[in-house]
């Protein structure tokens, strides 16, 4: 009852769009639900999203799940995931694209995720990390057990703002590290980031993930800029 009068007070609002959500609806309005632009989940993996990592590394999948597009909704969810606290966003939809990965029968051989890891600094700014977050939901969604303790970021890196895929990846070369190779033995590895733009970040963390041990990875995004 008082909850109910503290939203009529105080609407929650829809995530996406910024409209009033219904008492039925949560983080995101039914209407984003259908209309926010999907990765297809369909028979192939889309070329655009592999085409980011044929050539430059041994993978087995590589999805995404919205299309991120400047301006678009997509945008205003990424934001408020990244920048505004929005960290239970972010495991509802990483569970919202787990149900549909699943569905689609991907990653059934994958066994283990790995989350993109921020610099120490910056996680304690941010108070947690935004990837670690869609890749909670992920594994609850697809039952892999999620490894939060075996990549770190060591280095922060410098704004890849304005730079190809070429340099952020030498900009990126050396920031990741296995604090705990064993564990990655003889895994396929499900790596996975709030965002892929250049692929650069993946690549640079799938390179000492594989190093380190592991027999496969894959990629996973909840948005890709195609
Ligand atoms: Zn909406």
């Amino acid at each position: 009852m008082f909850k109910a009068f503290l939203q009529l007070l105080y609407p929650k609002l829809c995530f996406a769009c910024q409209e009033p959500l219904f008492p039925s609806e949560e983080f995101i309005c039914t209407t984003c639900r259908i209309v926010l632009p999907r990765v297809e989940l369909a028979e192939n993996t889309p070329n655009w999203v592999r085409a980011k990592f044929d050539g430059l590394i041994e993978f087995d999948e590589a999805h995404a799940f919205f299309h991120f597009m400047p301006g678009s909704r997509v945008q205003q969810m990424m934001h408020q995931i990244k920048y505004k606290g929005a960290a239970e966003l972010g495991v509802f939809l990483g569970t919202w694209a787990g149900d549909a990965l699943k569905k689609s029968h991907y990653c059934s051989e994958v066994n283990a995720i790995v989350a993109i890891p921020l610099h120490p600094k910056r996680l304690k700014e941010r108070g947690y990390n935004q990837a670690a977050v869609i890749a909670r939901g992920l594994a609850q969604s697809l039952d892999i057990p999620l490894h939060e303790d075996v990549l770190a970021r060591t280095m922060q890196s410098h704004s890849l703002i304005g730079l190809n895929r070429a340099a952020r990846y030498e900009e990126l070369e050396n920031v990741f590290e296995v604090i705990d190779p064993v564990k990655l033995q003889g895994l396929h590895v499900l790596i996975v980031d709030d965002t892929l733009t250049t692929g650069a970040t993946f690549l640079a963390a799938a390179q000492k993930i594989r190093a380190a041990g592991a027999t496969k990875v894959s990629f996973f995004a909840l948005a890709a800029l195609k």
